[in-house]
């Protein structure tokens, strides 16, 4: 019999692989074509992964499953798209997986019956909501850990991203904007103890009026609304609740780093750290990993010292 876990202890450091107890359905908008999208979360066995599966398409499962990993990443311009062999796509993955990420969700299955993710209130919580709803429970099998083992870095014009070794899964981001609403802010966290939810898990995408004018007459961005973007006008923000954190900004780059990072399969062990960066940077770094072995390892909890996992996390998780 599984054991159950609370969400609380599942975030970083528990040794076993984890998905989601129950089904759960819900419907929301599509940021980009407005649509209104039906997911639904489904179980997924030992060593699944993430796999989003389109429901709308009439073909055979496999031809219409995509796994969320960063060789299937086919387009990064305005959110992650993800796209398998057969031409099959879904976008805006990336709220979605810093919410798998953050809740340390090691396998699922996600149906959609769209091509687009619903971008819910811009933020990842309404996600992190939905999984805790479901429940967390772990599973028979070692839960596998890309553990860092030299500096990685890539840089294309101003934006750096980089992995450095370190004992959990960190990230640091710094972003630089002329624009006097958003400025200059950083923000870091380490993602052990379920830090995600409290730290980042709210911040909310944004947008520049200017770009938001542009996407409309392209027919992009045709959900978008201040009930799921701050909107900035010139050095103002139009959403009349304001900002949920002083440093929404940079603490919603985070998030996304966290999204697509998860794109590597793997929970890493290792500081992400991120300067200007965005969901291309982001993948480039993760196809910068995967080029040589001597950049990183894959390990299980029970090859390395217990202590260096456990910091910060309730002891009773092993009592079940
Ligand atoms: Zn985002």
């Amino acid at each position: 019999m599984n054991n159950l876990v609370s969400p609380s202890i599942t975030s970083g450091n528990h040794p076993w692989q984890t998905t989601i107890l129950k089904s759960k359905s819900f419907n929301g908008i599509g940021l980009h074509s407005g649509n209104l999208i039906k997911v639904t979360l489904k179980p997924g066995r030992e060593n699944t992964g993430i796999v989003f599966i389109r429901t709308d398409i009439d073909k055979k499962i496999k031809e219409r499953s995509i796994q969320a990993l960063y060789s299937n990443v086919s387009d990064t311009s305005l959110c992650t798209t993800i796209e398998n062999k057969y031409g099959i796509k879904i976008s805006t993955i990336e709220h979605l997986m810093a919410a798998f990420n953050g809740a340390g969700i090691d396998n699922i299955i996600i149906e959609l019956n769209g091509p687009e993710v619903p971008i819910m209130d811009g933020s990842s919580l309404p996600f992190i909501e939905i999984i805790e709803d479901c429940g967390i429970q772990s599973l028979k099998m070692k839960r596998k850990i890309l553990k860092i083992l030299r500096k990685i870095e890539v840089t294309v014009d101003n934006k750096y991203c980089s992995f450095t070794p370190s004992s959990d899964q960190k990230f640091s981001v710094e972003i630089d904007f002329e624009n006097e609403a958003v400025g200059k802010q950083s923000a870091s966290t380490s993602l052990t103890n379920y830090n995600f939810k409290n730290f980042a898990s709210n911040a909310r995408t944004f947008g520049f009026i200017k770009d938001v004018e542009y996407m409309r007459s392209q027919g992009l961005g045709l959900g978008g609304s201040i009930d799921n973007c701050i909107i900035v006008d010139k050095n103002e923000i139009i959403n009349p609740e304001g900002l949920r954190h002083e440093n929404e900004f940079s603490r919603h780059k985070l998030l996304d780093a966290v999204g697509d990072i998860y794109t590597s399969g793997y929970r890493i062990q290792g500081s992400y750290q991120g300067l200007r960066c965005g969901h291309y940077i982001n993948n480039l770094l993760l196809h910068e990993l995967f080029k040589s072995n001597e950049n990183y390892e894959i390990v299980e909890y029970s090859d390395t010292p217990y202590q260096e996992f456990n910091r910060g996390i309730e002891s009773n998780y092993l009592a079940s």
